[in-house]
């Protein structure tokens, strides 16, 4: 569990406008909040700049009340489910979702590493699919093994980059209901990015409206949606 602070966040790719502009926000402990926004608002960006994959140009980003600037991704405990899956072809299922706990050399038995993945796949209903290959898995399936590796470690917050725009529009249906329900029963600190007004208004607890790197507002999706 985390709490995630954004404070006058900037990011400047070269000396054109800047990508991300002077973005202040408090994510709460256990939030579900969503960025929203057109395609190169800065959503990404943001997101990159929290899990540390971007350095910031100004402002500070603490997480628990820590600055984090100077943090590498892999210290901040951060799991991150990214818009293309980047599951390892060649592994199976179960390898795939253990990956991230294979990478903590010595911190895990074998046991243990069995016992995490079988939880994370049941709760994704992926138990029949373990030992198969991402290449032989639908899309809807693929976005489970990609969601199973970022749950089966203790992270402190989920972040999603745009998770179900490769999906159809039904199993997108389906996936939102079951993120949705992942992140109420885990409780976890979760930060989403969609260009999508649906999921932005059903799953989220607030929604930060970004334009042009700037943020517009930040409000539950009643408030937004009763807005003239
Ligand atoms: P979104 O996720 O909302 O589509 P991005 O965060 O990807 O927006 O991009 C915000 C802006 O920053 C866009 O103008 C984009 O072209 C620019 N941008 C993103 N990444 C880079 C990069 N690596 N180098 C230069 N410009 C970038
Ligand atoms: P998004 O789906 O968030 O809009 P894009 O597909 O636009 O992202 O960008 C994918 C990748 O390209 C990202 O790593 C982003 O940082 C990079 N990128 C985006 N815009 C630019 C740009 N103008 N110059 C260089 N890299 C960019």
């Amino acid at each position: 569990m985390s709490q995630i602070q954004l404070q006058n966040i900037v990011k400047k790719y070269g000396d054109g406008f800047p990508a991300v502009n002077d973005v202040s926000l408090d994510i709460a402990d256990g939030e579900f909040m969503i960025f929203v926004g057109p395609s190169g608002c800065g959503k990404s960006t943001l997101l990159r700049m929290i899990v540390g994959l971007e350095d910031i140009t100004s402002g500070e980003m603490l997480i628990d009340g820590r600055m984090v600037n100077d943090l590498a991704p892999r210290d901040r405990n951060l799991a991150m489910v990214f818009q293309n899956y980047a599951l390892y072809p060649h592994l199976t299922v179960f390898e795939n979702i253990a990956f991230p706990l294979r990478l903590e050399k010595g911190k895990h038995s074998e046991e243990e590493i069995r016992g995490k993945v079988q939880a994370a796949s049941s709760m994704l209903e992926l138990d029949e699919h373990l030992e198969r290959k991402p290449g032989n898995l639908s899309g809807g399936q693929r976005q489970r093994v990609a969601m199973g590796r970022a749950i089966v470690r203790d992270a402190d917050a989920f972040l999603f980059d745009e998770p179900l725009s490769n999906l159809d529009a039904k199993l997108r249906g389906q996936m939102r209901t079951e993120i949705a329900r992942m992140q109420r029963r885990m409780g976890i600190t979760t930060v989403y990015v969609t260009h999508d007004q649906t999921e932005a208004m059903t799953l989220g607890d607030r929604v930060a409206v970004l334009k042009k790197g700037i943020l517009q507002q930040v409000a539950s999706p009643r408030e937004l949606y009763e807005q003239p």
